[in-house]
């Protein structure tokens, strides 16, 4: 059985990381979304929050790949050991992702050499894409539904409604 797991924020969960998802699905029979904590980048939504969106997301999609979704604090290769999981997945957009994830892929490879780091390139519509734009956009109301699915849309006008009319 191949294992990865998908770590991240997800602050919110956006199309571009669905888009991984849905990709890292043909290449693997389970995949375990790995919501984290942190805290150092502030979040807008809890870790529950975050966890319940993107399980509602997970629930809608139509894969083979059995798709977990579930909350981690700590080094991520303790917690791909402790799920048997032997890769890491990473969406890499540009090459400004590039750097940042070279470090941790080797730093988690020194760390844990039997767990390789994935890096999946998400369609071209979704390289511009990140969970600080759309909370952005949000935050003015602007229009987020190309870039997020409707329950994470909805959850965003509630945190937002001030700015609604
Ligand atoms: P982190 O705090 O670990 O960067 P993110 O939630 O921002 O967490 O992203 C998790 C992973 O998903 C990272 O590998 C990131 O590069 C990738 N990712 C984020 N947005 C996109 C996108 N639009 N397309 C493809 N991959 C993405």
């Amino acid at each position: 059985m191949k294992i990865a797991i998908y770590p991240g924020t997800f602050d919110p969960i956006t199309n571009g990381h669905i888009d991984i998802i849905e990709r890292a699905s043909h290449l693997f029979d389970k995949i375990i979304v790995t919501v984290a904590r942190n805290p150092s980048k502030k979040p807008l939504l809890t870790v529950q929050e975050r966890v319940f969106l993107i399980q509602q997301v997970v629930d809608d999609m139509e894969t083979e790949a059995v798709i977990l979704v579930e909350p981690f604090e700590g080094l991520i290769v303790d917690f791909a050991r402790e799920k048997k999981a032997n890769a890491i997945i990473r969406g890499l957009r540009a090459v400004s992702d590039f750097e940042y994830e070279l470090q941790m892929a080797l730093v988690n490879r020194r760390l844990a050499p039997e767990v390789s780091t994935v890096f999946l390139m998400p369609h071209e519509k979704y390289t511009y894409l990140n969970s600080t734009i759309v909370k952005e956009v949000a935050s003015f109301g602007g229009d987020i539904s190309n870039f997020v699915p409707p329950v994470v849309r909805l959850k965003l006008e509630a945190k937002f409604p001030h700015l609604k009319e």
